[in-house]
């Protein structure tokens, strides 16, 4: 601070700023730990048993998969907990070239986003913008020619299961 008066009241252009460069020789090591917290804490542990749970908004009707314990479209608490089947419809799909950990693949994966059956609820009754993960048993030619879009897929389980979204290997074309 200058003691009140700005220097340059109108500003600096720019094109006038010198920005300093700063190097910095050292390698950071940054660890991160991320706390799941109730409702994702939940929906990690239903994983592991084996089931998928959302939460429902009965005012609004929306289905959240993984559970929030608020809907955000309607400012409240969420109304209750409902368990999804592991079967739904391939709503949208890619090819990925590029691995979890950022390296090119020379084959690529697929990729989606799965609405999951919800017991009490009919397909168009709910909104429900789905689950994203790999899917699996499809070709490139049906990502490419859209033949993917609709289809019937299922969770493919993982038999060690340890309360992670990869507990599902994928959503597999049944
Ligand atoms: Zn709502």
């Amino acid at each position: 601070m200058n003691g009140g008066k700005p220097k340059s009241p109108g500003g600096t252009k720019y094109d006038k700023l010198v920005f300093p460069i700063v190097e910095v020789s050292m390698m950071g090591k940054a660890r991160y730990e991320y706390t799941a917290g109730e409702a994702l804490g939940k929906f990690l542990q239903s994983l592991k048993d084996g089931k998928i749970l959302g939460t429902v908004c009965d005012k609004c009707g929306r289905v959240f998969i993984p559970p929030r314990l608020y809907c955000s479209y309607c400012f409240r608490e969420v109304d209750r907990w409902i368990e999804a089947s592991d079967e739904g419809v391939v709503i949208t799909a890619a090819l990925s070239y590029i691995a979890a950990d950022r390296s090119k693949l020379e084959k690529p994966v697929t990729i989606g986003v799965v609405k999951l059956d919800v017991v009490e609820k009919k397909y168009d009754d709910h909104f429900f913008p789905g689950l994203m993960h790999y899917l699996c048993g499809f070709t490139e030619e049906d990502v490419k020619s859209m033949k993917i879009f609709g289809a019937r897929v299922k969770a493919r389980w993982k038999p060690n299961r340890e309360g992670s979204i990869r507990d599902i290997e994928c959503f597999e074309k049944i």
